[in-house]
């Protein structure tokens, strides 16, 4: 087969992470494209157009730092972007710094082999064409597989059909129609008080209650704005050197059963009313004492308890079967107060799982629920989803995706061992979704140009993770999870929410600034962990 096009660097994705790698490169030389599958760059937020669809992160983190010029001239201005500014904004970026000319829309990758003959990968694409590169950088995303459960009839069903995660670009109107959603995880529980407004009625399908915290969004005041650009270099140290990438959620130093009972709630409600995640940065034991964590948890669940008008129904929403935090927390807005709507009803599945969906709705063994739209928001196959969706073979033929049967397994999330001059960011056992992910993804594209640039200018064919460091690696992220309550959890951050999905729980939860401290002295020490040839 005829070879269309020969590159320095492939690069799959045009979101965040795929628009600074792009940038990165460019800059430093490289022949570097980005092969996206939509239409235009964002990723995340390209895709996720929901109804309510908003970052859970304040604007003036969740941004790029890596151009002052960027962060001065660009105003955010909600509290926390909503999708079309968010969107507005990877637009700009993309413009600003010429990314376009060097990115191929509308086409995906579905193919990737490496050719130890002469160290490079063939890429295949899925309209045929044939592309060699040297590096193949996979920014693909950790949420962007959606997930829809195989549910018996589906294809009976007459009404329309979405994904929150593959919402449309024009934006359906629910007015004076019965909806049925599935799912309230953090896009269920952004998308149900708006589509509760303008539906006739609302049917909620919960399977597990969701934790959810009141974000209290507002518009950014042009004063808090410019105070955060007159010290921007500050903030944005301040969440480097955090655990989680967010300037104002510093380390706590106190634990729980430091203080008394009122003297706790009250710290509690401080972060209640401030709203966000504070709540979770009270105290040092949150994430690591069960009991500690149940008093965070308790106060949650006594908010809903006075926001839900009717008994039972609170009760229903409350989470009993997990601690706080170890499922990726939610922020809402008026979230349990929809509750209180007469068109909104729950259903609780977790008694009376769905049965199967019919033309007009769907039954379990209890009852038959009619609609005449259904909404998934069922999330996502997360982190390993899209990596596994390309059909990757190193040179003895070997799919990456069966190396990862029983789970992934990385060099601290950016490669593989056995498969030379493959990279992939924020991947699996990296703190990506533990974090600011732009802060993360900025980290991550600096930690692999680095290889890069030192593979090239000494000449070297390859380079790839050693089997040893990898595997020591691995240990080391699951110790730390083991030291967590997060494994408690059946979420998403260890593969549970997919029916065969092997059991691994695959982000770093040991901090965004440990973690970076480890990539700046892999690279003083001579690329430990890594080998050249
Ligand atoms: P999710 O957290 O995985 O939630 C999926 C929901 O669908 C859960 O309630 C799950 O119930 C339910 N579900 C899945 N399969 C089901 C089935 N067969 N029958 C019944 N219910 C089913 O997905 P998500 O809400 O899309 O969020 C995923 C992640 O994306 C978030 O955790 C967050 O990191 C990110 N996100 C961020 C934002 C933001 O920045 N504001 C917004 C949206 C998403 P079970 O719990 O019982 O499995």
């Amino acid at each position: 087969m005829k070879v269309n096009k020969f590159l320095d660097t492939l690069i799959v994705g045009a979101g965040f992470a795929g628009m600074y790698s792009l940038y990165k490169q460019k800059l430093d030389g490289f022949n570097a494209e980005i092969f996206e599958q939509g239409d235009g760059v964002g990723g995340t937020w390209y895709w996720n157009r929901y109804p309510g669809a908003r970052c859970d992160i304040e604007s003036m983190d969740y941004s790029y730092s890596f151009s002052k010029e960027l962060q001065q001239e660009w105003n955010w201005k909600d509290k926390y972007g909503t999708q079309p500014e968010l969107l507005e904004y990877a637009n700009h970026v993309c413009n600003k710094f010429n990314l376009k000319e060097n990115i191929n829309f509308n086409t995906k990758i579905i193919k990737a082999k490496f050719n130890k003959n002469n160290n490079k990968w063939l890429v295949e694409t899925n309209d045929n064409q044939l592309i060699e590169c040297k590096y193949f950088i996979l920014a693909t995303g950790n949420l962007s597989t959606p997930n829809t459960p195989n549910i018996n009839g589906i294809k009976n069903f007459k009404g329309n059909i979405y994904h929150t995660g593959a919402w449309p670009k024009k934006m359906p109107n629910f007015n004076g129609r019965t909806v049925g959603i599935i799912g309230t995880g953090s896009s269920g529980v952004q998308s149900i008080p708006i589509i509760a407004k303008t539906a006739k009625k609302l049917l909620v399908f919960q399977r597990t209650p969701n934790f959810s915290l009141p974000a209290r969004h507002s518009k950014l005041p042009k004063e808090k704005r410019d105070e955060y650009k007159r010290d921007y270099d500050k903030y944005r140290k301040l969440a480097q050197n955090s655990s989680f990438g967010i300037a104002k959620y510093q380390p706590p130093t106190q634990s729980a059963f430091d203080v008394n009972d009122e003297e706790r709630n009250k710290i509690y409600q401080k972060a209640w009313d401030e709203g966000g995640q504070a709540i979770m940065f009270s105290f040092t034991d949150l994430l690591t004492d069960q009991k500690a964590n149940e008093t965070a948890a308790e106060f949650v669940r006594n908010k809903i308890r006075k926001t839900v008008n009717d008994k039972k129904l609170a009760e229903l929403l409350c989470p009993q079967d997990h601690p706080i935090g170890t499922k990726r927390l939610c922020l809402d807005s008026n979230y349990f107060e929809t509750y209180n709507r007469d068109n909104v009803t729950l259903v609780n599945i977790s008694k009376h799982p769905i049965d199967e969906i019919i033309e007009n709705g769907l039954s379990s063994n209890h009852s038959e629920y009619l609609f005449d739209d259904l909404v998934f928001a069922t999330g996502f196959d997360a982190m390993t989803g899209a990596v596994n969706a390309i059909e990757i073979l190193n040179d003895e033929n070997v799919t990456l995706k069966s190396k990862w049967n029983n789970g992934p397994k990385t060099y601290l999330g950016v490669m593989v061992s056995d498969f030379p001059n493959l990279f992939m960011i924020t991947g699996p056992q990296s703190p990506g979704v533990k974090s600011q992910m732009i802060l993360s993804i900025e980290q991550h594209v600096d930690f692999i140009h680095s290889l890069i640039k030192h593979t090239k200018h000494n000449n070297y064919k390859d380079i790839s993770a050693k089997t040893k460091e990898q595997d020591e690696w691995v240990i080391h992220n699951n110790e730390v999870a083991n030291s967590t309550l997060y494994p408690l959890a059946h979420s998403w951050y260890n593969g549970d929410n997919i029916k065969g999905k092997t059991r691994n729980f695959m982000p770093y939860v040991g901090g965004v600034s440990n973690y970076k401290n480890i990539c700046d002295q892999i690279l003083k020490d001579n690329y430990k962990g890594f080998e050249f040839s």
